[in-house]
């Protein structure tokens, strides 16, 4: 099981903000579900106590049965996509994407085998012997999408990961994106402040307004309200 379970969770940070407040929130294996919400409302903040980078402050967090309040980040299970992709700059697309194997201690031909088939699955292929400068950005997205999915992760954490690309290009990074989880079958939670994005890829949305859960809806009921 790779759901997740989100129980009253608070974050206070040190300078006193309460950014989350009694955060309460089953995602089931394998859903895609978005989190929507102004500015600074807190959505990247619970995402980062997710992947474990900031301290929960109250609360209790489960991936599938396990309690992972002190779970360090590589532990987790958990792979994370950013906006600015946060590519080495002086290493090839098959370093960056073998590096967090590496890390790990994964023998070399299972890096070769996985940076490979999750190349092909991402259509850059071609581009592994490449700098991140000689790449596009759709194709820098993909190498920082490929990177993640090398780990075979159960939970994929993506914060606006198609914010800074051009408005066709988001569009087709949508589609690939769907396409991508029904085909890795793996829980997605993606952030955006996008409702195009909402709509055409989650299966549920959490609204999310000052640190609070708004309404938790698939997207026909959140967009078609009055
Ligand atoms: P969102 O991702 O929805 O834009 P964030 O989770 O980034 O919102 O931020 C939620 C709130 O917490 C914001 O008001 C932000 O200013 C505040 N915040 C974020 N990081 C810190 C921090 N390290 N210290 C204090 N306040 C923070
Ligand atoms: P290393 O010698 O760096 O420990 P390898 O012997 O697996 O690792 O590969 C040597 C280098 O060749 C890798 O670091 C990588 O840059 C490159 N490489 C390996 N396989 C491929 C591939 N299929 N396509 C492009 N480059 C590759």
């Amino acid at each position: 099981m790779a759901g997740l379970n989100l129980r009253k969770i608070n974050k206070i940070y040190p300078n006193g903000f309460h950014a989350v407040k009694d955060f309460n929130l089953e995602i089931e294996d394998k859903e895609f579900i978005i989190f929507v919400g102004p500015s600074g409302c807190g959505k990247s903040t619970t995402l980062r106590m997710i992947a474990g980078l900031e301290e929960i402050s109250s609360g209790e967090m489960y991936i599938g049965d396990n309690l992972v309040n002190d779970v360090a980040p590589k532990d987790r299970d958990i792979a994370m996509v950013f906006q600015n992709y946060a590519l080495y700059p002086h290493m090839t697309v098959y370093d960056n994407m073998a590096f967090g194997l590496k890390m790990r201690k994964v023998p070399k031909d299972e890096i070769k085998k996985r940076v490979e088939e999750a190349a092909t699955i991402l259509g850059i292929e071609d581009l592994l012997k490449r700098k991140p400068k000689q790449l596009s950005g759709g194709q820098r997205q993909r190498v920082a999408l490929g990177r993640a999915i090398v780990r075979e992760p159960k939970v994929f954490l993506m914060d606006e990961p198609l914010s800074n690309l051009d408005a066709k290009l988001r569009v087709q990074m949508r589609a690939e994106l769907s396409k991508l989880h029904q085909k890795l079958q793996t829980t997605i939670i993606y952030v955006t402040h996008d409702q195009t994005e909402a709509m055409t890829m989650g299966t549920r949305i959490v609204v999310m307004k000052d640190g609070i859960i708004q309404q938790v809806a698939d997207p026909q009921t959140i967009y078609n309200q009055p």
